[in-house]
């Protein structure tokens, strides 16, 4: 197939779901966790799960980058921000996660200079232009962002750019199944594996999941068919008995990941020794910093950081939602004090937030009486 569409075709979406039904043991009750917000935000917005039998359960996954930032980071981004002359830069789907004294743009409507940029490369032009200011660039994202991250700040050193850093908040992927792995309580059976993530990483950092947890992964694309062909794999690698990594979209994911991103990445960062997630809580070389080399870029190095930690409101329950313990709709909050327009955690203003996802495909469809 060449094209989305033939991804959609409903004739073959039938058929696909017509074989998970058969092959799905009606006396098990299966837990398929599915890393990526992508995957997420795809399973709502098509309806796959209705196209499930009902002991197949899709349990959402930590693989939302704005979803897992603690509200503290956003709070020390923006205290960066208040130094003079500085232009805070971030992607469009940072601009509205709250921090403690609001978000982004909302210090934006106060007078802070805060721009919305579609690449750090962006960011580096706007520092160019602007000699007598200085830009610094949030960044964020898992290993799907961090190599374009890393490449614009090896441009930054080659053309001598010294009025543009980077707080970097990239975070690594593997470290994080490992934690849900070790949730306490936590029973997930299969992983529809993050297709994004994987461009650049590849299978291979999975087969631990495979070989030690025992758990099957299918890495699988965003269209229907996709994510439907990915559940179809893990079902038969269950009934099979076996565990193993497949990747159904290599039609993108290349088996040993992208070599020329992954040198980017390591030539410019390293792991942290600890880093917080929300929901989560500290997870031990889960997260990217600037290497020593690159120091003069990063805001970390050259500007005064709070270091600020806050808890989440109390009744939030984002750390259950992302760990995949509750589902958005059972938050306390969900659909009344936390709505996409009045958002209290992250998970309802990213696109990739389950919430976000859910309250748009689902609770508005319920609301308004559609079957
Ligand atoms: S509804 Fe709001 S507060 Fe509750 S988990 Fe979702 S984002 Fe967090």
């Amino acid at each position: 197939m060449r094209y989305v569409d033939e991804f959609r075709r409903p004739e073959l979406i039938r058929k696909t779901s017509e074989e998970i039904r058969h092959l799905a043991d009606p006396a098990r009750h299966y837990r398929f966790m599915e890393v990526c917000g992508g995957h997420t935000h795809a399973i709502y917005r098509f309806g796959l799960h209705q196209l499930l039998p009902s002991n197949i359960e899709l349990v959402h996954g930590p693989g939302c980058p704005v979803c897992v930032l603690p509200m503290g980071r956003i709070d020390d981004g923006l205290a960066i921000a208040e130094n003079p002359g500085v232009i805070f830069t971030a992607f469009g789907d940072m601009m509205r996660v709250p921090g403690t004294r609001g978000s982004p743009l909302e210090h934006q409507s106060r007078g802070m200079d805060v721009r919305i940029v579609y690449s750090p490369a962006d960011a580096l032009k706007m520092a160019v232009a602007n000699p007598d200011r200085h830009v610094m660039f949030f960044a964020i994202g898992f290993e799907t962002t961090a190599p374009s991250t890393a490449l614009t700040l090896i441009r930054a050193r080659q053309q001598g750019v010294r009025n543009f850093s980077v707080f970097c908040n990239h975070v690594t992927i593997i470290p994080a199944i490992r934690a849900i792995l070790d949730s306490p309580g936590m029973r997930i059976d299969a992983f529809i594996g993050p297709g994004h993530v994987s461009t650049v990483i590849g299978c291979r950092p999975y087969e631990w999941i495979a070989k030690n947890e025992h758990k099957p992964i299918a890495v699988s694309g965003f269209e229907p068919l996709d994510l439907l062909q990915g559940i179809l794999m893990l079902l038969r690698q269950l009934s099979d008995g076996r565990a193993g990594v497949e990747n159904q979209y290599a039609r993108v994911v290349p088996w040993e990941g992208n070599r020329a991103a992954l040198k980017a990445m390591s030539d410019v960062f390293e792991l942290r020794p600890y880093f917080e997630w929300r929901g989560l809580g500290f997870i031990s070389q889960s997260a990217l910093r600037i290497r020593e080399e690159f120091s003069e870029w990063d805001a970390e190095r050259r500007f005064a950081v709070p270091g600020i930690r806050v808890t989440d409101p109390k009744a939030a329950q984002c750390g259950e939602v992302l760990k995949g313990v509750l589902q958005p709709a059972q938050c306390k909050l969900f659909g009344k004090e936390c709505t996409p327009e009045h958002p209290v955690g992250a998970l309802m203003v990213s696109a990739e937030g389950s919430c976000a996802a859910y309250f748009n495909y689902e609770h508005r469809k319920v609301a308004a009486g559609v079957p």
